[in-house]
């Protein structure tokens, strides 16, 4: 019973030995990453359902691990935001999408709105909204061909600054979309004084919801708020021909998902684009 004991203690300090060693490789590439420019971004369309158009594309940010291949955001922004870099690597993605979106409208490419999401240390930059100035400054993009996506947490963290923030997005003309609606503690009080324009209703709703008629519930009942509060709504991850339909029965005026295409690279993004001017 003793050899067994110590052979536990063994194989568990080894397994936190490896866990140590995985996150500090894991640190030690994310900021080499930086420096050798392997983040790219992704873009997926969003199509208007009255329509049948693509509209707006947001930027997704991927990670091109030499060896591991892509590594997809949730493996890697938590710890770039705990080894505080992502404010830079955020303006990188905000300089680089709204670049992308005016090199597509220089091309002569159908004029689309650019989402692009937030970081949480990006957001509560005291000077965000300067430099989001600046970048469209820079880059030629017109404010309102750009679209800020904040989640509901990152709102709820310092309500009175996210309220100024967003108004002076507003004021810029620069488009809001609350994200991830539903996963957050929401107050339903602060969100009509946010000037937002859509309110995106997170994928974990819209798989299930035609499985647990708890979540179909839940889906009407976010569409009825976000209309009465005058936002478009945005259905996430959406799959399905079934998924589709209750939805556009039920008013949602804008989808994003793998019914219509994955997140592509820039290049395959242009191919579509093309093919949706001559629509
Ligand atoms: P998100 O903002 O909710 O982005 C939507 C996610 O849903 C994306 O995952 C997208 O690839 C995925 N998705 C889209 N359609 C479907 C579908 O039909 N089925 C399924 N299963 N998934 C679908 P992705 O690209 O892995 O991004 C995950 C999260 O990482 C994003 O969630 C966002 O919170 C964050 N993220 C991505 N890019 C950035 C960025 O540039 N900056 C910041 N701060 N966060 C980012
Ligand atoms: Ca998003
Ligand atoms: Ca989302």
């Amino acid at each position: 019973a003793k050899a067994q004991g110590r052979g536990c203690i063994r194989s568990y300090t080894s397994e936190m030995n490896a866990q140590v060693v995985e996150r500090l490789t894991m640190e030690q590439s994310l900021r080499q990453a930086w420096e050798r420019q392997e983040f790219v971004l992704h873009y997926q369309p969003i199509m208007d359902l009255q329509t049948g158009n693509m509209v707006a594309v947001e930027a997704l940010l991927r990670w091109q691990h030499p060896r591991l291949g892509v590594v997809p955001p949730a493996k890697f922004i938590p710890l770039a935001e705990e080894l505080g870099i992502m404010p830079t690597v955020g303006e990188w993605v905000l300089r680089t999408a709204c670049l992308q979106s005016r090199r597509w409208q220089d091309a002569g490419l159908p004029m689309l709105t650019m989402s692009v999401n937030l970081s949480t240390q990006q957001f509560i930059q005291v000077d965000l909204t300067d430099r989001v100035a600046h970048i469209l400054d820079e880059t030629g993009l017109p404010p309102s061909c750009l679209a800020i996506e904040i989640t509901e947490s990152q709102i709820m963290q310092d309500v009175e600054s996210a309220v100024a923030s967003l108004r002076a997005f507003k004021e810029m003309k620069v488009h809001l979309s609350i994200d991830d609606f539903g996963t957050g503690y929401s107050s339903l009080i602060h969100l009509k004084r946010f000037p937002l324009n859509r309110l995106k209703i997170g994928k974990d709703f819209i798989h299930d919801f035609t499985k647990t008629p708890e979540d179909e519930t839940i889906v009407l009942a976010v569409i009825s708020l976000a209309h009465s509060l005058g936002l478009k709504v945005v259905a996430e991850g959406v799959e399905t021909e079934e998924q589709l339909r209750f939805l556009w029965e039920n008013g949602c005026e804008e989808m994003q998902g793998h019914y219509f295409s994955p997140p592509l690279p820039a290049s395959e993004m242009e191919g579509l684009l093309q093919e949706n001017r001559q629509l």
